[in-house]
């Protein structure tokens, strides 16, 4: 599948009998993360309203909201797949675990929650990586590349734009997959950014949307928010919650 040279330009999403393209928002944060607003319930609607095929759920070091949403789209929109993902703290930064419904430990050494996360049968996306404002990994990335299944090139709150262009560059010059996530914490930027993923069936598993980014048979498009999706919303209730006692509450 050929990538878009810039990231805004529109994929049309194609299917026939053979293959199909998903239209994916594979990074966003829903209240389990502590600094989200985001419910399973807006996670639902949103992608409803925008047309997704695929969202991947990826809390701060947590799969619950991801589960959350997964058992609510069963009964509301059995149409949409939930990929469980957590994005786990390590000491040197944050990468995005998929296909794993138990939390690996936080604020562990990099290269061994790689390893472990590898050994449960996880896939590992670098979120962000030479984001220094927001927990990317930076020059460490080179130490995990056996590990890394794909990039995340496009970032829709990433605020300079040469921070999204270093992690495209880099993984364009080794060719490893390349995807795109909203990493949103406020509901209206769900599906900012886009990863459309080509895959073999028209009913793909979960293991198929693996295979085919590992394959590298994606696009990346969307919009940069910066701080208007940077959840100071969010971050304000948070800190409400904090002051209030009050515990938080998943609609
Ligand atoms: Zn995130």
């Amino acid at each position: 599948m050929n990538m878009p040279k810039k990231p805004s330009k529109p994929v049309k999403k194609k299917q026939n009998k053979t293959t199909r393209t998903l239209m994916a928002d594979l990074h966003m944060h829903t209240a389990r993360s502590g600094d989200s607003d985001i419910s399973a319930w807006n996670i639902i609607e949103q992608a409803r309203a925008k047309n997704l095929d695929v969202v991947g759920v990826t809390d701060h070091n947590t799969t619950k909201g991801a589960l959350e949403t997964r058992q609510l789209a069963a009964k509301e929109f059995p149409g949409l797949i939930v990929l469980i993902g957590q994005e786990v703290r390590t000491n040197s930064g944050e990468i995005i675990v998929f296909g794993l419904n138990t939390d690996l430990p936080k604020n562990r050494p990099l290269v061994e929650t790689c390893k472990k996360a590898k050994g449960l049968g996880g896939f590992i996306i670098v979120p962000h990586p030479f984001d220094k404002i927001r927990q990317g990994i930076g020059s460490k990335i080179i130490r995990v590349l056996p590990y890394i299944d794909a990039i995340e090139v496009l970032n829709s709150k990433s605020l300079w734009k040469r921070f999204n262009k270093r992690a495209r560059d880099f993984a364009e010059a080794r060719r490893l997959p390349m995807v795109a996530g909203s990493d949103a914490h406020i509901p209206q930027y769900i599906g900012s950014c886009h990863t459309f993923i080509e895959v073999g069936k028209i009913k793909p598993t979960e293991k198929d949307i693996y295979k085919a980014i590992k394959a590298g048979n994606t696009a990346v498009s969307g919009n940069v928010v910066g701080l208007r999706g940077a959840g100071i919303r969010a971050r304000l209730i948070k800190f409400k919650r904090k002051i209030t006692g009050k515990p938080k509450q998943v609609k």
